[in-house]
């Protein structure tokens, strides 16, 4: 068990989480959802796994991470530390990298083109994990950002399942910063529902109690639970 850096820091940590779940049912409710159908996603990119290790003491087993080599990095550590946790991998992905995502990642949520879901399909039949998977897309059609474009996204799905035998149980976005994220929420799960899939990975710290009324089924929170990062990520 890796030690956790301080008391004071467990007590913060447990308080954070405790707020955020708090948050979290309060939303499910004005919504009229079953507080127990959503994933909360602890998301611990640029953390360390000392700051890591309190939430797990406090109950919590399902973490993000956007990056291959980070994952690689902590993961094999704090699953030594506690059965069960899952690790979700939230961050664009190279097909350089799939064959240590395909190892180390429990749910993958960020499948956006044809190239990376052969690739992911053919490393899991080769590692003997068939992982389930999310498919990200670009609501905002944003030049710089991952994810297949809202219109392609149907498709795409139905070529996951179908093409590739991928197991994909829902998609995925990160709406653009300056818009009202509303209306990507309510986009992705129109296009949820026509695709077939009831898993809605959206929603981060500033805008989850607004997800989950949009019906997020899991929801990425980093800096409510960590506090501020540091380095970019
Ligand atoms: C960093 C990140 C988050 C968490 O963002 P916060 O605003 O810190 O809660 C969620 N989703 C993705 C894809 C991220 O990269």
């Amino acid at each position: 068990m890796v030690a956790p850096s301080s008391s004071v820091s467990i007590d913060a940590a447990v308080a954070r989480l405790h707020a955020v779940q708090a948050a979290m049912d309060k939303a499910a409710c004005a919504a009229a959802r079953d507080p127990g159908a959503i994933t909360l996603i602890a998301v611990s990119k640029t953390k360390p796994v000392e700051e890591i290790v309190p939430l797990i003491h406090a109950g919590q087993r399902h973490f993000g991470e956007n990056r291959v080599q980070e994952l690689k990095a902590k993961a094999p550590q704090l699953r030594d530390s506690m059965p069960g946790l899952m690790f979700h991998l939230i961050g664009p992905l190279q097909t350089n990298k799939v064959r240590d995502a395909v190892a180390l990642a429990d749910v993958i949520h960020s499948v956006d083109r044809p190239k990376l879901a052969g690739a992911l399909a053919d490393e899991m039949t080769r590692q003997g994990r068939r992982l389930p998977c999310f498919v990200q897309v670009n609501t905002g059609e944003e030049t710089q950002k991952a994810g297949i474009p809202p219109q392609e996204a149907v498709a795409f799905v139905r070529a996951c399942v179908e093409t590739y035998g991928l197991d994909v149980q829902g998609l995925m976005a990160v709406p653009p910063q300056e818009e009202n994220p509303a209306l990507h929420f309510a986009l992705l799960r129109t296009l949820a529902a026509e695709a077939g899939v009831s898993g809605l990975s959206m929603g981060m710290s500033a805008d989850m109690e607004d997800a989950i009324h949009h019906g997020a089924t899991h929801v990425r929170v980093g800096t409510a639970l960590f506090g501020p990062r540091v380095n970019k990520g």
